[in-house]
């Protein structure tokens, strides 16, 4: 045997070899050995990572649309005091609704029709506001102006309620500390607290809901 043909041969046998691991390989990628091992089954006995991540909170989606269950009210729906099936008005606090409801009667009365056009709103709800007021005011500054953040809003604790129409802000205004109903901000005569006994008196409203 010369040289050349041992060389020959032994290329062969190299080639061979390599082919022989390649087609192994491959017949076991094929079917699905090795990428299994690779990856891990799905719906193994290992529980997955997913498993034990914390599950999304409905209240952090900022897309989500805010609904009655989070204090809405359809301002075309003349909703009052009274309507405590609706979230926004059931929320508020005990204290603060039952003085708003012997002011709506009393108004009433005097043939000045008053409803509810904000209560008590969720946090998401807020933020919701919020954001919006951000967009049409054009900066979180100015926007605070007008709607609180979900930490501060009084709204969120139910202790405010937004009153309309205009006569009955009017009238409040002029009679809410018998009820201890005050103007808590000078920029927004819709917008009412319990902050002082019945017959009390209404300490200076702020400038805005940012002062
Ligand atoms: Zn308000």
């Amino acid at each position: 045997m010369d040289t050349p043909t041992r060389r020959r041969r032994a290329l062969v046998l190299v080639g061979t070899v390599v082919v022989v691991v390649v087609a192994v390989t491959w017949a076991l990628t094929g079917a699905g050995l090795l990428g299994s091992a690779a990856s891990g089954a799905p719906g193994g006995g290992v529980p997955s990572a997913a498993g034990d991540a914390p599950q999304p909170d409905l209240d952090l989606d900022p897309d989500r649309e805010p609904g009655v269950e989070d204090g809405v009210i359809d301002r075309g729906d003349g909703v009052t005091i009274f309507d405590t099936h609706l979230p926004a008005i059931a929320n508020l606090d005990p204290a603060l609704r039952a003085a708003v409801e012997q002011a709506t009667t009393d108004a009433g009365a005097r043939g000045v029709e008053m409803v509810v056009t904000s209560g008590w709103r969720s946090a998401h709800y807020q933020q919701h506001l919020l954001d919006e007021a951000v967009r049409t005011r054009g900066s979180l500054e100015e926007a605070r102006k007008w709607v609180s953040t979900p930490d501060l809003s009084r709204h969120v604790t139910g202790d405010a309620v937004d009153i309309g129409y205009t006569d009955a802000d009017s009238w409040l205004a002029q009679h809410g500390t018998r009820y201890g109903l005050c103007t808590t901000y000078a920029n927004e005569m819709w917008h009412f607290e319990l902050v002082t006994e019945p017959g009390g008196e209404c300490p200076p409203a702020k400038a805005d809901g940012s002062s």
